[in-house]
């Protein structure tokens, strides 16, 4: 491995890696000219540069800088400040937003300072502006913490990312990768995810620890972890993630109730209803059709639901109000682990109360439902239960038909074409039927 010091970084000519401005966007190259012009040092960073190095498109543009956020702000018409722990300036252009983070620092000293706060070890407070080295050094892993430097196009590395790099290596920096996780708990969740983004082995002495450390992440706020399960889940590799979270036991963190049912099969079976939601949800965002977190958590914590919904009806319950006292109950117990914002737990919920709906199909009903906002979700719902073989694939079958036939074919579907011949009948014999005699 690359040994580097304090004092100096490998830094990598223009003539000797891969980076080109052709492979930056536009606006970026924009912000960093501008820095640079203005006087500042200015340089990408983070996923930006690791993913070009692997020859991938960077999915956004991280710009690391000497100049404060109000300075940054002074050079640009289009940006705002944002966060209070630690300010960012974001830099506007249409839907492209460039983030421009002050160089921070405190990666280094583990005690508290006045300005940097530790609480069990994870850090509380960390709004020091610092060097280009301690911004380094205060990173996750090696291969995000490489800085191209728009001032002559070199590459720096003080953290032996490179060589991780070429290794396929994901390794925390710094010596104590426990120490790491402490401070912040996440960086085990992105640990995997990189694993899977961009597959990487995780360094053993980084890989440990995920075992253990897992209850940490009941430290984190709910809300933060709702933002993260999105992106562990919900950018194409879902599924990849979701099976090395369950490896590491990091999933029964987020999801308790769920892993607790995925630990027993189900008559017999594996519960498979979790890892096919998740292919589906690849599938759907490799075709680029739209996702929704909704739908997501629909399926992450449908097992629990759907074994209370079913102890509710062997209770007598009637249907609907089974659904509505099992979906509650999920609902409510997961809040506090993973914060699901409203505007997506409701049509979750929704998605959920329709299933027994969806199981009634005479009469007028399955117009109604078909006019539901969320029906295009709650029948989706129900290909993967059927997939899962969790409902009868005639009964997803039946809706497939109906969506698909005309005004006539629905009528039979549904038996009001039946119904209706029958009163035609009625009323072309008035005679011989007997509504005639009692009116
Ligand atoms: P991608 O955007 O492709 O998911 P990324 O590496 O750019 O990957 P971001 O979340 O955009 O990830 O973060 C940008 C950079 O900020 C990271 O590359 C890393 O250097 C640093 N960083 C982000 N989160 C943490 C963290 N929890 N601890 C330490 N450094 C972090
Ligand atoms: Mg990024």
């Amino acid at each position: 491995m690359h040994e580097t010091t304090r004092d100096s970084p490998l830094v990598i000519p223009r003539s000797e890696h891969q980076i080109s401005r052709a492979n930056i966007s536009e606006n970026a190259l924009k912000v960093l000219y501008r820095l640079k012009d203005g006087g500042y040092q200015a340089y990408l960073v983070g996923g930006g540069v690791r993913d070009i190095l692997l020859g991938r498109e960077p999915k956004d543009f991280d710009v690391a800088t000497d100049a404060t956020p109000e300075e940054v702000r002074r050079l640009f018409r289009n940006c705002r400040l944002i966060g209070r722990r630690f300010r960012l300036a974001h830099v506007h252009f249409g839907r492209e937003i460039i983030e421009v983070a002050t160089f921070r620092g405190g990666g280094r000293d583990e005690d508290t300072d006045g300005e940097r706060h530790l609480r069990n070890g994870m850090i509380v407070r960390d709004n020091l502006y610092g060097t280009r080295e301690e911004d380094a050094l205060r990173r996750d892993f090696s291969v995000n913490a490489l800085y191209y430097n728009i001032a002559d196009f070199s590459v720096i590395d003080y953290a032996g990312g490179l060589d991780d790099l070429r290794a396929g290596r994901l390794r925390l920096i710094g010596k104590d990768p426990q120490t790491r996780y402490r401070e912040d708990p996440v960086r085990m969740l992105r640990a995997v995810r990189f694993a899977c983004k961009l597959g990487f082995n995780i360094d053993s002495s980084c890989e440990q620890p995920l075992f253990t450390l897992g209850h940490l992440l009941r430290d984190i706020p709910p809300a933060r972890l709702f933002e993260e399960v999105l992106k562990l889940l919900q950018t194409g590799l879902g599924l990849c993630t979701f099976e090395k979270l369950r490896h590491y036991g990091l999933f029964a963190q987020l999801f308790p109730a769920t892993d607790e049912c995925l630990n027993h099969e189900d008559q017999d079976f594996p519960v498979t209803f979790v890892n096919r939601g998740l292919a589906n949800t690849d599938r759907r965002i490799q075709e680029e059709k739209p996702v929704t977190p909704a739908f997501l958590f629909a399926v992450l914590l449908w097992e629990p639901v759907r074994r209370r919904f079913a102890a509710l009806l062997a209770d007598d319950r009637a249907a609907n109000e089974a659904m509505l006292l099992a979906s509650g109950n999920a609902a409510s117990r997961e809040q506090p682990l993973v914060a699901i914002p409203k505007r997506f737990a409701l049509p979750m919920r929704e998605i959920w109360a329709m299933q027994p709906r969806l199981e009634q199909h005479e009469g007028k009903r399955p117009y109604r439902l078909l006019t539901h906002p969320r029906f295009r979700a709650a029948y989706d719902f129900l290909l993967l239960r059927a997939e899962a073989g969790e409902v009868d694939s005639e009964l997803a079958d039946w809706w497939t038909r109906f969506q698909e036939a005309n005004g006539r074919a629905r009528a039979e579907m549904t038996g009001e074409a039946t119904k209706g011949r029958r009163r035609r009948r009625r009323r072309s014999r008035p005679a011989a039927g007997n509504e005639t005699a009692g009116t």
